[in-house]
């Protein structure tokens, strides 16, 4: 007998989500469908009051609910150093190590001409503008050990060099070829301590 259709809609859903194969999706929809209605309510509507109130910093480009973000506005951090990312999920895992106290900037990717990501879909003129009205003396480039991020690093290092400002990148040390979201606090940490100059 198949699975009524409501159920199966539910499944194609949360298969779609990253990380959820169809043999996870079935068993949280069958969870779901047999759970009390007021907590099915509850999930779904966390999930929308999330995606309502959930936007990106204008400045650095992290996720808040606010137009800048808590460590835009956190006095206490270190203005002068900048940690530059692909993801917002990034600067949760090097908060995480605890070892940073600059700011965040956000690229939303990384330059991958094969899948049509050029320099200008990436949030790079606004890291220019930053460095025109910040106190930004150093840039700590945190992209993935992938051949994607390499590149984009080494990107970043010529266009954005001008004197004053020191361009460094975290150390090695991190997984080949993964991103930042699958390294220990250690590794990370230890990564940021050993970052050296760019060329
Ligand atoms: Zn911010």
């Amino acid at each position: 007998m198949p699975l009524p259709d409501s159920i199966t809609q539910l499944i194609a859903e949360l298969n779609r989500l990253p990380g959820i194969g169809p043999r996870s999706a079935e068993r949280i929809a069958l969870h779901l469908v047999l759970s009390e209605v007021a907590a099915a309510r509850q999930l779904s509507e966390a999930i929308l009051s999330a995606r309502e109130r959930i936007r990106l910093c204008a400045l650095c480009g992290a996720l808040t609910e606010e137009s800048r973000c808590d460590i835009c506005t956190d006095a206490r951090r270190d203005a002068s150093l900048v940690c530059v990312v692909e993801q917002p999920v990034d600067i949760f895992s090097i908060e995480k190590s605890g070892t940073f106290r600059g700011k965040y900037h956000v690229l939303g990717g990384k330059i991958s001409p094969l899948d049509g990501v050029e320099p200008d879909d990436l949030r790079i003129a606004d890291l220019e503008k930053r460095l025109e009205s910040e106190p930004i003396k150093e840039i700590v480039v945190a992209l993935g050990t992938d051949v994607e991020g390499d590149a984009t690093g080494f990107y970043l290092a010529k266009r954005l060099a001008r004197p004053g400002l020191r361009i460094t990148r975290i150390a090695h040390g991190l997984p080949a070829g993964t991103g930042l979201e699958f390294a220990d606090e250690l590794t990370l940490s230890r990564a940021l301590e050993g970052r050296r100059d760019m060329e």
